[in-house]
C-alpha cells in the first residue's frame, strides 16, 4: 500500500503541518507553502523550516509534498499574469526546497484560447527556465493530470508526456495522477481490466518511472465528464474498488497516497479508515 496521506493546513505556520498529519496516522502529507489564493507570501524563516524538518522526524512524516499557488498560469496570456506566474513559480520551488520538500505539485496551465500546442510549450518554457534559475536539488517538480475543465492542459497522458518531452531535465520532474481528475478525462481504473489498461497506456506514453504521486480523491462527475470535483473515498463514480487497485499495486507501494478529498479532518478520517480497510480485507493482488 502506498504511503497514505492528506493535505493539511498550515494555519499557524508550516511547522505545524506534520503534527496535523501525525493525528491523522498519516505517512506522507502535502501543503501549501503560502496562501493559495494571494500572490503575496509571507517568507518562511530559517527557525520556522528548522521546526518543520524537525517535526517531519518527530511525527515520522515519510514524504513530503507541496501545492502550488490555484493563481499560477504557466500558460497565461496577458503578460502582467504570465510575469507574476512565473515569478511566483520561482518562489514556489524556493520555498520547497527551504523546507526540503519532496515533491512540488503543479496544475500544468489553461491555454485561454490561444491554442493547445502553444499553450503546452509556453508551460513547457517556462518549467524548464524556473528549474534552470533555481538549480539542482528538491523538489522534483511534478505535472499534475487534470480533468480538462475549460482550457487546462495535460488531461491526457499524451500532453503531459509532450510537455515532459519539451521540458527535458527527467531528474528534476514527473507526474502526479489524480485519480479524479483523470476520470474526468476519461480514464477509467473502476475495473480490473480498466485500471490495468489504463496504466499500461501511462506507461506506453509516458513511462511509470515519471509517476512519482497520486492524489486519492473519488469524482462527483462521471468518466470523461471532464469535471473536477472531488468526491469522499467510495462515495463517488470511482467507488471503492477503484482506490482497492490501487493501494494494493506493489509498484506502488512507496508513492505518497494524498487525500484532496472534502469535510475536513473528519471526513479524512474515515476516507483513510476506508483506504486502509481495502489494504487488510485482501483485496486481490493487481500486481
Ligand atoms: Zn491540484
Ligand atoms: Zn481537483
Amino acid at each position: 500500500m502506498g504511503l497514505l496521506g492528506a493535505h493539511v493546513s498550515i494555519s499557524g505556520g508550516v511547522d505545524l503541518a506534520p503534527e496535523r498529519a501525525h493525528n491523522l496516522k498519516c505517512e506522507a502529507m502535502q501543503i501549501f507553502t503560502r496562501n493559495q489564493m494571494q500572490w503575496k507570501a509571507r517568507k518562511i524563516d530559517d527557525d520556522e523550516a528548522e521546526r518543520f524538518s524537525d517535526n517531519l522526524k518527530k511525527f515520522k512524516i515519510l514524504k513530503t509534498m507541496a501545492h502550488d499557488s490555484y493563481l499560477i498560469n504557466l500558460a497565461a496570456k496577458d503578460e502582467k499574469t504570465l510575469g507574476m506566474s512565473k515569478d511566483t513559480f520561482i518562489d514556489e520551488i524556493k520555498r520547497a526546497r527551504l523546507l526540503d520538500i519532496d515533491f512540488l505539485i503543479f496544475h500544468p496551465g489553461a491555454h485561454l484560447g490561444v491554442g493547445e500546442e502553444q499553450g503546452m510549450k509556453k508551460i513547457a518554457d517556462n518549467v524548464r527556465r524556473s528549474i534552470e534559475k533555481t538549480g539542482k536539488g528538491k523538489p522534483r517538480v511534478l505535472f499534475e493530470t487534470t480533468a480538462g475543465q475549460g482550457s487546462n492542459l495535460g488531461y491526457s497522458f499524451e500532453q503531459i508526456g509532450k510537455m515532459l518531452e519539451l521540458v527535458g531535465m527527467p531528474d528534476m520532474i514527473g507526474v502526479c495522477y489524480d485519480t479524479c481528475h483523470s476520470y474526468a478525462a476519461g480514464y477509467d481504473i473502476t475495473t480490473e481490466s480498466s485500471y490495468e489498461e489504463t496504466f499500461e497506456r501511462f506507461d506506453e506514453v509516458i513511462g511509470l518511472d515519471m509517476l512519482f504521486a497520486f492524489h486519492v480523491n473519488d469524482s462527483k462527475g462521471g468518466l470523461g465528464s471532464r469535471l473536477d470535483r472531488h468526491s469522499n473515498i467510495g462515495e463517488g463514480n470511482l467507488g471503492k474498488m477503484a482506490f482497492s487497485y490501487l493501494v494494493n499495486d506493489r509498484r506502488f507501494s512507496r508513492h505518497p497516497m494524498i487525500l484532496e478529498t472534502p469535510g475536513g479532518d473528519a471526513a479524512y478520517e474515515k476516507d483513510l479508515r476506508v483506504l486502509r480497510s481495502l489494504k487488510r480485507k485482501g483485496a486481490k493482488q493487481v500486481r
